[in-house]
């Protein structure tokens, strides 16, 4: 039986004590609870918790969960692709992984059909690993300069990024760190409809090393719902 009310207590007190050590206010990092195979009555559980951002990282299972979840905000943390756009688009709060133009472009022509905005991070491939998602480092200024340049109705709020797994936190240090850099490199231009606010980073493994460096939304999946199946 896993206690998701006393796992979600003891991540908070996790974060609270790593802002205090670092002089960051608790309220500036966001949890995502990332509810991937966790079925609908243990999400609630989560909501009961305290936790009203939810994120997934499939389109369908997202949707079909969405139908018995109310008055959260969902965030879309998966590869997306360009054509299942258009199912998440009116709702969703926050997409993480935008790591193509093209892909803006699709959110962009969508979102402008309804005439919402959509705000969105950029993902970027921080460790180099060939089988993860997201754009080089120095691919990112790039990407986020032609969005801001040819888009109105996609808002860049901040930098997402999936670190490697690695068994101690510590290594994985530098790649939250190359987030950041990116993320205050970046800040330094005035695009339009950017605002590089966010740093979404830190799982269950490693989120107080995430913490520890800037993150403001880490994306915790099995620390609340125990292991997946
Ligand atoms: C599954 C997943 C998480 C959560 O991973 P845990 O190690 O279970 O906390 C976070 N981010 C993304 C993009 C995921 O797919």
């Amino acid at each position: 039986m896993v206690m998701i009310f006393d796992n979600v207590q003891k991540i908070k007190q996790k974060i609270r004590e790593v802002c205090l050590k670092t002089g960051r206010n608790p309220e500036d990092v966001t949890i995502v609870a990332v509810t991937k195979t966790v079925p609908v009555e243990r999400i609630i559980e989560v909501v009961n918790a305290g936790i009203y951002d939810i994120g997934e990282n499939k389109v369908q299972e997202l949707l079909e969960k969405r139908k018995s979840i109310d008055n959260v905000r969902w965030h879309f943390v998966g590869h997306l692709q360009t054509n299942k756009v258009k199912y998440i688009v009116d709702f969703v709060h926050l997409i993480h992984s935008v790591d193509s133009f093209k892909l803006a472009l699709e959110i962009e022509k969508r979102a402008r059909r309804i005439n919402r905005v959509v705000d969105v991070l950029i993902e970027v491939n921080t460790s180099g690993e060939r089988t993860k998602y997201g754009v080089k480092p120095e691919e990112t200024l790039n990407l986020v300069r032609q969005i801001s340049e040819n888009c109105e109705y996609v808002w860049v709020k901040g930098l997402m990024t999936v670190a490697a797994y690695l068994p101690n936190p510590e290594d994985v240090r530098p790649m939250f760190r190359t987030l950041r850099e990116l993320r205050d490199e970046i800040s330094k231009f005035n695009f339009r409809n950017v605002e590089m606010r966010h740093l979404s980073m830190g799982m269950s493994n490693d989120y107080e090393v995430a913490v520890e460096e800037g993150a403001t939304i880490v994306r915790i999946g099995t620390a609340i719902f125990g292991p997946r199946k």
